[in-house]
């Protein structure tokens, strides 16, 4: 075994990680920690020969998530395979307008990415952390760190459609625009449907759904990103887990004003007291609507809502791209799962010529799945890998 890449995702709640091969795309280890900062934390680790579980009575920071992921399970339980590490991929939630494609770190990126956490002051910090705890275990593997951003994919977005309808020095000067999420997994669904279809990515025109805690849809002429449904920050668009999604922000100031909420607590509420759980008001699961869809009805407005929304983006992203139309795709945890969601936000696009299969709509994807009709643009359903991608960028880069 040689030339293998690290991947570290540093998500708001847990630390992902895995070991793969960036050629054949295999992958030797994975593993996660998560419920960090809560009471108990988990920590799971599965490889060829062995899986490891193993529970947490105290709460673990990200910083005690690396350590023990390199300390015990890089260093001690998979010395041999680590020893075929050759580099490490990070994925970097916001690259600003700063990173349009993945880059090698070094001190000055470094600096970078540190002015960059005002843009993304709950994800990029986390990210940073990885890479300094990596480069702190690792000094030799200096210049071997790859930075992998969620934004990249998007800075194909033509002006109109990035830029804000308030006053030009937020954006010149403060750099206030659209930059979207979820680009690693765009990158790896539309490379996939690539080799699916056997078309050059130069000729795909596609609606990609990545639905998930945080969902977004992002629509592809030509293979370039022309529109994607988060902005600023991941809480614009669609309904999520706990976000809210798009709201007149009018409501924000009646909150503070009226209400006499600060901007701390209307901030939590938008970002993890809305969406699903806001809705529901038991979980942000979406199984967990799914379950109560037919007994409860706050659990089916939930849902209701969360498709009526996925709906209006779908339908007008339909239009960018028109009769060129090659697919609309499902992925994420919600999207290459939930039957429900996907019958129901599918059912109210018949007009744009989108009709599911009940019949293939009921699978379980592994890889990927056609769920329309004969006669309707096709539908598919693809699970989505971002290690892949990482993994990847990191071995072309060093
Ligand atoms: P993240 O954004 O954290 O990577 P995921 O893509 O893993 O999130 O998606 C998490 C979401 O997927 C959760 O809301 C979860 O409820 C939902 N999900 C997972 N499995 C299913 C399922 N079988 N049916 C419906 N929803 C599911």
């Amino acid at each position: 075994m040689k030339n293998l890449i690290l991947v570290l995702n540093c998500g708001s709640s847990s630390v992902k990680f895995s070991i793969i091969d960036p050629i054949n795309e295999k992958k030797f280890l994975e593993g996660e920690v998560s419920s960090l900062n809560l009471p108990i934390s988990y920590i799971k680790c599965i490889t060829k020969h062995k899986n490891f579980y193993e529970k947490k009575n105290y709460k673990m920071s990200h910083k005690d998530a690396i350590n023990f992921i390199i300390k015990k399970i890089l260093l001690k339980y998979n010395k041999k395979l680590f020893s075929s590490v050759i580099g490490i991929g990070h994925r970097v939630v916001n690259g600003g307008d700063k990173f349009k494609k993945s880059v090698i770190i070094n001190n000055s990126v470094l600096k970078h990415l540190e002015e960059l956490i005002s843009l993304a002051p709950i994800h990029n910090p986390l990210n940073l952390i990885g890479i300094k705890q990596i480069l702190k275990y690792f000094p030799n593997l200096y210049k071997k760190n790859v930075a992998v951003f969620d934004t990249s994919f998007h800075s194909s977005l033509p002006k109109r459609a990035y830029l804000y309808a308030i006053p030009n020095k937020f954006f010149y000067k403060h750099k206030i625009r659209k930059y979207g999420a979820h680009g690693i997994s765009c990158t790896y669904i539309l490379k996939k449907f690539s080799k699916i279809t056997k078309k050059k990515l130069s000729e795909l025109n596609v609606i990609i759904c990545h639905l998930g805690s945080g969902s977004s849809v992002s629509v592809i002429k030509n293979g370039f990103c022309i529109d994607t449904s988060m902005g600023f920050t991941p809480l614009e668009g669609l309904v999520m887990g706990t976000r809210s999604g798009d709201i007149d922000p009018s409501i924000i100031f009646y909150m503070n004003e009226e209400l006499k909420l600060e901007i701390k607590q209307i901030k939590e509420i938008l970002n993890n007291k809305s969406g699903i759980i806001g809705l529901n008001e038991k979980s942000s699961d979406f199984r967990y609507s799914e379950k109560k869809y037919f007994i409860s009805k706050r659990s089916k407005i939930s849902i209701d809502i969360f498709c009526y929304r996925l709906v209006k983006y779908i339908s007008s992203y339909f239009f960018l791209i028109n009769k060129n139309i090659d697919a609309l795709i499902f992925t994420g945890g919600i999207g290459e799962n939930s039957k429900l969601m996907r019958e129901i936000t599918i059912s109210k696009l018949n007009s744009l010529n989108f009709f599911v299969d009940k019949n293939k709509n009921d699978i379980y994807c592994k890889d990927f799945s056609f769920i329309n009709k004969e006669n309707s643009i096709p539908i598919l359903v693809i699970k989505t890998n971002e290690e892949i991608i990482i993994a990847k960028d990191t071995f072309d880069l060093i």
